[in-house]
């Protein structure tokens, strides 16, 4: 089931998830509500934080966007980064690894916004999966932004956190605009 999207300025995307230590049947009702929505939005992650549930759990499949590579080790060995997609990541854990560069970023929170953010190029990633084994890769490119993007909502962080001042000041009216509409649109669904 497709779920609607929590919008910049609902306090759920300031919540630090909760650790999932158990892979219920509503969890992987949750995951597959997950991949629906992000699929339907034409996203490339999804954090449990933007369907409403504060839980440390995201999905990932990057293979919608084309022009913009990823690569992936996995116990050293290169690897084809498809071949872990879709990817559910529960409790992730990220590590840098790499210099840090600067790539465009949207957020399916912040419709049609978009900014440059600097992270670091590559990352080491451990997680459970959905079937409750243990992940462990190294990734680059755009899978690396993509986990660090998700990561960072399951701790309540947004990627206007991680703007330069003068990107957060250009889209400071917009993000104004949006933070009114979805409280507005929060008071008016608690009537
Ligand atoms: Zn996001």
């Amino acid at each position: 089931m497709k779920l609607p999207v929590c919008k910049y300025g609902d306090p759920i995307l300031r919540k630090k998830g909760a650790h999932v230590s158990k892979v219920t049947p509503e969890i992987i009702q949750l995951i597959a509500d997950m991949f629906e929505t992000m699929e339907a939005n034409h996203g490339v992650g999804l954090a449990a934080q933007q369907i409403g549930q504060a839980l440390q759990l995201t999905v990932i499949d990057i293979r919608p966007i084309e022009d913009r590579p990823s690569t992936l080790e996995l116990d050293g060995q290169p690897a084809d980064p498809k071949s872990i997609m879709p990817l559910v990541l529960l409790n992730p854990v990220v590590k840098p690894v790499g210099e840090k560069v600067a790539g465009s970023e949207g957020c399916l929170s912040f419709p049609k916004l978009y900014g440059e953010i600097e992270r670091p190029e590559s990352v080491d990633v451990t997680a459970t999966n959905e079937k409750g084994e243990h992940l462990a890769f190294r990734c680059g490119g755009l899978l690396a932004r993509c986990v660090q993007h998700e990561t960072d909502h399951l701790n309540g962080i947004l990627f206007i956190d991680r703007m330069d001042r003068q990107t957060k000041e250009e889209l400071k009216p917009d993000l104004e605009d949006l933070q009114a509409a979805t409280k507005a649109a929060l008071k008016k669904a608690k009537k």
